[in-house]
């Protein structure tokens, strides 16, 4: 298991230890203390199931499906026991792709699901890379319900949708006609990473997809919040996902060290506590993890206790990538920053360095940060501070 460092320099895996010396110390759950949500583990937390938790459940727009209002995003997965352990937790949303892993996050998940299908909502991705024709696309869902060991999909998603132009895709709306007539896929989905307003508008506009997969956490609240009301209205389910990101990102920053509660948590409830959005999803590698992510959406949601991680968000900010895609073709070079940032933090963030490392090999010659190290003066101008240059080169001298 990776280290992963909070903002205060403490692991996730030893918050999730103090917590249970909480509660050997009689502390009731430590949910909704005086103090704000401290770690609480998902046993200790008040009983409640789908129907009864305070944040849950929720209609993913108009597929109608109720799902809890945290998901467990697959793409890291490697013990099938963990995605069991989620649902045996709650858990009911489960988030994959055709391309986590090459095929092993779906194989892993469907082991995880085996038996118990009918209790899960899952959604996959087909990716637009090296697909033109709707046969192209038939054939990726096929391989993905093999992989899965089930013979329907909940959610289809076009994966990395970063442009209206991306939004219509006339080859994935064909093939997921013919698919759902089948019965082999029933919701239509996209994901967006970058320019996420306008793909929002695109979304709207095109009528054609039932649910959306974004990036929204405390770094990009301001300008996400009303695109996704505006999803809400138009009836599309929204799941969130990168809700850690502020803590991923601000390792170390003394903003976060005075913090009354555990970070991780309140970062997921900073996006729980908006209705609008049906789940987040969250990579949980672990047991401990998965039962530190069920505890903080069955916790009561303390005022207070956002109000202070929102000032240390703010405080922490300046210089913090919020994946907001305002760099994007801003590199006369070809250097895909957003992008590149995004592998940043699943390797250094997530701690998933295998990911993060083979995404960012696996970038097209000329698109990767090796140009940055010769490059006289950056000409990216981040809107949020990101010293651009010296984060490439970093970041090349490591996972190049
Ligand atoms: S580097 Fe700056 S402009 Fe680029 S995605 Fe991050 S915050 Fe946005
Ligand atoms: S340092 Fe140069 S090559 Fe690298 S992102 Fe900035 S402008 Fe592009």
């Amino acid at each position: 298991m990776q280290r992963r460092e909070s903002k205060s320099g403490v692991t996730r895996r030893e918050f999730l230890r103090n917590a249970a010396v909480t509660a050997v110390a009689g502390a009731a759950a430590g949910v909704g203390t005086a103090a704000g949500l401290r770690t609480a583990r998902a046993e200790e937390a008040p009983t409640c199931d789908r129907r009864s938790c305070a944040t849950g459940p929720r209609t993913l727009g108009r597929t109608g499906l109720e799902v809890f209002p945290l998901g467990l995003g697959a793409g890291g997965i490697k013990d099938a026991a963990v995605g069991r352990r989620a649902l045996d937790l709650g858990i009911n949303y489960f988030d994959t792709a055709e391309g986590y892993q090459d095929g092993k996050s779906e194989i892993t998940l469907g082991k995880a699901l085996a038996g118990r299908r009918e209790e899960a909502v899952i959604a996959t991705k087909w990716g637009p890379w090296g697909k033109e024709t709707a046969e192209d696309y038939v054939a990726a869902l096929e391989a993905s319900l093999e992989r899965l060991g089930t013979d329907y999909l909940d959610i289809i998603q076009l994966h990395c949708a970063e442009s209206a132009e991306g939004v219509a895709n006339d080859a994935v709306w064909e093939a997921f006609q013919r698919m759902r007539d089948a019965g082999k896929v029933k919701f239509n989905g996209i994901s967006t990473h970058e320019n996420q307003v306008e793909v929002v508008e695109a979304v709207i506009e095109s009528g054609r997809y039932d649910q959306i997969l974004l990036i929204y956490s405390a770094l990009n609240g301001d300008q996400m919040k009303p695109a996704i009301r505006k999803l809400r209205e138009a009836d599309i389910g929204v799941v969130a996902m990168k809700g850690l990101a502020p803590v991923h990102e601000g390792k170390g920053t003394e903003a976060f060290s005075n913090l009354s509660g555990n970070p991780y948590q309140q970062a997921m409830q900073w996006v729980i506590k908006d209705e609008n959005v049906a789940t987040l999803i969250v990579n949980m590698p672990t047991h401990d993890e998965v039962q530190e992510a069920v505890a903080a959406a069955r916790g009561e949601i303390v005022e207070s206790a956002q109000a202070e991680f929102e000032e240390a968000v703010s405080t922490a900010s300046l210089g913090l990538c919020r994946m907001c895609g305002a760099c994007t073709g801003q590199c006369a070079r070809g250097v895909r920053v957003a992008e590149v940032m995004r592998y940043r933090l699943y390797h250094d963030g997530y701690g998933d360095r295998a990911r993060g490392a083979s995404l960012y090999r696996a970038l097209p010659a000329g698109a990767s940060a090796a140009a940055c190290s010769d490059c006289a003066s950056c000409r990216v101008v981040c809107p949020w501070g990101v010293r651009v240059r010296d984060r490439m080169v970093d970041l090349h001298q490591r996972l190049a």
